[in-house]
């Protein structure tokens, strides 16, 4: 069997993934997080209750009005990213956003949507974009890009995001998300506070940039104000995946990741093994095996549950996925599984 080999210290198989870094044999993300060690984070945290405060003196400093938006999904991260707001930068009456995910909700997420609102008593708003065009829009960027919640991402994520319109709306001047996902998966070397579209009136910050950005440490915030994971309620036990706590906010949801493995050779499990290999939970050895035993599976559930959403077969599902696939990265087993052709050493 060919083989490649992995980044010499979390085993990523660089060549599967497009504008990381490397160097000397080192994944992009292996050289970041090294280098958050030189990061004065404590000096971060300091400005960001100062920059806060000005914020509120700025928008005219009233009780009513809203400290901050923070965009939440409910998962591991919402929960850290609120938890730290309020218990070490003073906010007091924070603005929590979410956009509804059409897939099935699990019980675990049921619980942390409610959990995070109910433990801190913050204002919550659930956006809910047309469901009927957003299932079918979920559809057309599955069937064109392989690539699901696309469009959905841009309406959470993005500075054109829902959550920026309801800032902006309620003349919120800071609104808050978790990791720079460019700086943590190594393909940019700069750890910024600020997205770069930010303004003089909204700024969108990084929690990730102010304290450094850690699964594990994110999970024991989380835990610590009320977070339940999908061992807690016994319910699913995902294949494929490295852990039951992180990504568990809907069933379908997962599934736009391993669309990446036929299309790129590398998805979220290997990703996540190589994470918890740079944090020190696991060896490099271990993550190899996730990387070339796991990275492959799609749980049958996520698979169910997304068809459901998006009103299709299960059949016209590995045909639009085999219409998409690499075959230079990939090729079918026996069984008619979409595997990497080489193996990651
Ligand atoms: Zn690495």
């Amino acid at each position: 069997m060919e083989t490649i080999t992995g980044c010499a210290i979390c085993g990523f198989p660089m060549e599967y993934r497009p504008n990381l870094y490397v160097e000397n044999g080192i994944c992009g993300a292996c050289i970041n997080a090294k280098a958050k060690k030189d990061i004065d984070f404590q000096a971060r945290q300091k400005w960001l209750t100062q920059h806060l405060e000005q914020s509120k003196q700025l928008a005219g400093g009233g009780e009513e009005n809203y400290d901050c938006v923070i965009g939440v999904s409910g998962g591991k991260d919402s929960h850290m990213i609120v938890k730290r707001l309020v218990q070490n930068h003073n906010v007091k009456n924070p603005l929590l956003i979410t956009t509804y995910d059409e897939s099935t909700r699990t019980q675990a997420g049921v619980h942390n949507l409610n959990n995070i609102a109910e433990f801190f008593d913050a204002d919550h708003i659930i956006y809910r974009y047309k469901p009927k065009t957003c299932k079918q829009e979920m559809k057309e960027c599955f069937e064109k890009y392989l690539n699901p919640y696309m469009l959905a991402e841009l309406r959470l994520g993005s500075f054109e995001s829902e959550v920026v319109k309801i800032a902006k709306a309620f003349k919120v001047r800071d609104v808050f998300y978790g990791e720079d996902a460019a700086y943590e998966y190594g393909s940019t070397k700069e750890l910024n506070i600020f997205h770069k579209q930010s303004t003089d009136e909204l700024k969108f910050i990084f929690m990730g940039a102010i304290y450094p950005y850690g699964y594990l440490d994110s999970m024991h915030e989380a835990r610590s104000v009320g977070f339940k994971d999908l061992q807690d309620f016994h319910e699913w036990y995902r294949q494929g995946s490295v852990e039951h706590f992180a990504q568990i906010d809907s069933i379908g949801y997962m599934v736009q990741y391993w669309c990446k493995f036929v299309k790129f050779g590398a998805q979220r499990t290997t990703d996540m093994a190589t994470r918890l290999c740079r944090e020190g939970a696991i060896e490099r050895e271990q993550a190899l095996l996730y990387i070339n035993e796991a990275d492959h599976i799609l749980d049958p559930l996520a698979k169910y549950d997304i068809c459901q959403t998006m009103g299709i077969a299960e059949s016209y599902f590995d045909k639009i996925v085999d219409s998409h696939a690499n075959t230079k990265i990939v090729k079918k087993d026996a069984n008619g599984v979409w595997r990497r052709i080489k193996k990651v050493v």
